[in-house]
């Protein structure tokens, strides 16, 4: 039998794996969300839970706050995913027929961006399944693992001990899978705990192709991505060796002029961290509404405290992100203004 480390914080002060199956049989219409600018883990464990649902008897529908990148289009019910962007009307349709909501892969509200308020203001049982530290008090019910590599290998191990292990079929495999391999950069970091491999050696067992999941996430550029990523690399990028720091910036053109399609930038902030001496690396993009920053780093280096204090965002260590209110330039020069200031954490970073 797995143990499992995951925090159980309810409303009732006990509260065990069999509240948890109850509240799960007892739900007829489930709405699955996952963060804004969705990523493997937030999709893989979305989708993981909604076929688990529906093979329990229920009506699912994963519900996002914008749509998904194209390389995650090939899961199986990917094409069921509503959008709350692309299709508001039934989005609040879904949410009032509903009578369970699962928050997975986000730890507060604000990270469900336009959608927020939709599912603030739903009165039904909410479920919040996550990895990220410190969550915000917006559920019912918390499950919540800082430790875990990803949502989906801390989904995949609760539905595990509820005894769902049946209802995870090959597609919920497929799913729960690309999650715990775009958590982890491929197995290339936070991936050391042997009980990740447990549960892939159990998915491999239900017939998913891993070599085919990494080749269609991970392996498949379209032109107009490898020039942008080629064109940032070489005229946007911007190494502050002293400060063992890393910076791209894309303005709107940037994005115009190379046909910019959601996702095209994914894992391009990893790079520069590849270079001998950076510690840590930005990317700060133009999008339309918003400035985003991505950061990402070696050791302790903490990229979530300085997205946190700087950038209305935060994240994991080595993994963060927030988003920044004023002009492209604006943003850059703030970075470049706390260069100095985040020496402090340097001893921190190993290379
Ligand atoms: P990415 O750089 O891939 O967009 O995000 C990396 C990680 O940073 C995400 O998994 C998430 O934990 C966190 N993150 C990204 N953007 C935001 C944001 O706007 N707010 C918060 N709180 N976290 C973010
Ligand atoms: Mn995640």
């Amino acid at each position: 039998m797995l143990s499992l480390q995951f925090k159980v914080i309810g409303l009732e002060k006990s509260f065990d794996i069999e509240n948890l199956k109850l509240i799960f049989e007892k739900a007829s219409n489930v709405v699955i969300t996952c963060h804004v600018s969705p990523d493997g883990d937030a999709i893989g464990a979305s989708l993981c839970l909604w076929h688990v649902m529906r093979n329990l008897g229920k009506n699912a529908v994963v519900l996002t706050p914008d749509i998904l990148p194209k390389s995650l289009s090939f899961l199986p019910g990917a094409d069921e995913i509503i959008s709350y962007s692309n299709n508001s009307l039934r989005a609040r349709e879904i949410v009032s027929a509903s009578d369970l909501i699962f928050c997975l892969d986000y730890n507060n509200l604000s990270r469900l961006d336009s959608m927020q308020s939709l599912i603030k203001e739903s009165i039904v049982t909410k479920v919040l399944i996550d990895h990220h530290l410190d969550p915000e008090r917006f559920t019912d019910y918390i499950f919540s693992d800082s430790t875990s590599s990803s949502t989906c290998l801390l989904l995949f191990q609760i539905l595990s001990k509820l005894n769902y292990g049946d209802l995870i079929d090959k597609d919920a495999a497929e799913c729960v899978y690309t999650g715990m391999m775009t958590d982890t950069g491929n197995f290339t970091y936070n991936s050391s705990d042997p009980s990740l491999y447990i549960a892939i050696s159990q998915l491999l067992e239900r017939g998913i192709d891993k070599d085919k999941i990494y080749s269609v996430v991970c392996n498949t550029n379209s032109e107009s991505r490898l020039r942008l990523c080629g064109y940032a690399l070489n005229q946007k990028m911007t190494l502050y060796y002293e400060h063992k720091a890393a910076l791209i910036v894309l303005n709107k053109e940037d994005l115009v002029h190379y046909n910019y399609k959601n996702g095209d930038t994914e894992g391009l902030v990893n790079i520069p961290l590849s270079v001998p001496g950076i510690v840590y690396s930005a990317f700060i993009r133009e999008d339309d509404n918003y400035i985003k920053i991505s950061m990402r780093s070696k050791g302790d280096f903490p990229v979530n405290v300085i997205c946190e204090k700087y950038f209305n965002g935060g994240g994991h260590l080595n993994a963060a992100g927030g988003e920044f209110c004023g002009s492209l330039l604006d943003a850059v020069s703030l970075f470049q203004s706390i260069l100095k200031e985040n020496d402090k954490y340097l001893e921190n970073g190993k290379e």
